[in-house]
């Protein structure tokens, strides 16, 4: 474990990335897996260490805006504006990639995303090693994502070389991606910069299908992770709509004594002798994009079957939370209204 305000540390650690070797990085988003994205074969052994599909690229993560330049071409104005507003910060650019970056690296594609983090103990080890840093999530496949560092020496004990501590990850919910190599810039997962950020800056966004709902299994997805089930703890996830009150009667009527429940601060009282977890406050929805995946990461139990959840309506950030959850969930949500 390696400490993210050591200068030493990060350079030893800048060492390890410039060797091939894996390095678990704090970010503002989530804790990421960072290998140099260059290197084809540290690339692969991202893949290896998270048991990620092939067919999943990486995000390449960059200490200046500028170095967009040194592997994406054909960038577009909107593309500068964006940066120039919003980084370092959680959002992440799909642009047309350069042949330099490793077909590895992309999964295949021609474009790439990339982002400037806001963490500086990541941005300064990305100028220590002098390369592009691949980083997914630092989480095994399929799994919620690693808001700590303790979270990431819980999945990749073993696996990897290093891990740099950075304290929790400040939004907790992985960074928002938008498509910029279509006419009208194209949300593909919300995150830490809202869509209604996007478009007052942009004036026109599209939505995709996937970040809606499930896609058809036919589709193929503009965002390859899309397509895995993804956050999940090993119980079933089951969202339930409804008022406060509506909800806690349902649930309380269906809960078994090896369920859970995961709600708001707010419902805690609803639910004694229910096993409750509160990931957050409604009344401040930073609060649940920062407490959601350590709150399911606890939550993943072997002797937790069912995990009844709370999920936050609306816009911002929320949305964000709500497109998470309803992953982890699978899209299954009842409406306790329907069985009354
Ligand atoms: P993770 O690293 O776990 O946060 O996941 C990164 C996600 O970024 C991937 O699952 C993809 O959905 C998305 N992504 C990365 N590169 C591209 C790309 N070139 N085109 C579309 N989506 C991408
Ligand atoms: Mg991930």
């Amino acid at each position: 474990m390696l400490r993210g305000d050591s200068r030493e540390d990060l350079a030893y650690a800048a060492g390890l990335i410039r060797r091939g070797e894996l390095v678990g990085i704090p970010t503002e988003t989530v804790y990421g897996l960072g290998a140099n994205g260059l290197d084809e074969v540290a690339v692969d052994r991202i893949y290896e260490a998270k048991g990620r599909p092939k067919d999943n690229p990486f995000i390449l993560h960059i200490a200046e805006p500028k170095e967009m330049e040194s592997i994406c071409h054909s960038i577009p104005e909107r593309a500068w504006l964006l940066a120039e507003r919003y980084w370092p910060g959680p959002l992440t650019m799909i642009l047309p990639v350069k042949d330099c970056v490793p077909k590895r690296t992309v999964a295949g594609l021609d474009t790439v995303g990339v982002r400037c983090p806001a963490h500086e103990a990541t941005r300064t080890l990305i100028r220590l090693s002098g390369v592009p840093i691949a980083a997914p999530s630092a989480n095994l496949s399929g799994k919620p994502s690693t808001t700590t560092a303790q979270h990431v020496l819980h999945d990749m004990d073993g696996r990897i070389a290093a891990i740099i501590d950075g304290g929790p990850s400040e939004v907790g919910v992985e960074s928002t991606i938008i498509d910029l190599t279509a006419e009208v810039p194209r949300l593909l997962r919300p995150g830490g910069i809202t869509p209604e950020e996007l478009v007052a800056l942009l004036g026109e966004l599209e939505v995709d299908p996937a970040v809606l709902g499930e896609l058809p299994p036919d589709a193929i997805a503009r965002a390859p992770g899309m397509k895995y089930i993804h956050y999940s703890p090993r119980a079933e996830v089951i969202i339930v709509d409804g008022s406060d009150e509506e909800a806690a009667a349902y649930i309380r009527k269906h809960i078994r004594p090896e369920d859970a429940v995961l709600c708001f601060q707010e419902e805690l009282p609803l639910y004694e002798g229910c096993n409750p977890t509160a990931y957050g406050s409604r009344a401040d929805n930073r609060s649940l994009s920062a407490g959601l995946f350590s709150a399911l990461r606890d939550l993943d139990k072997p002797e937790i079957q069912t995990i009844y959840a709370r999920c936050p309506q609306g816009g911002g950030i929320a949305y964000a939370v709500g497109n998470r959850l309803k992953k982890a969930a699978g899209f299954h949500i009842v409406d306790p209204r329907e069985e009354a």
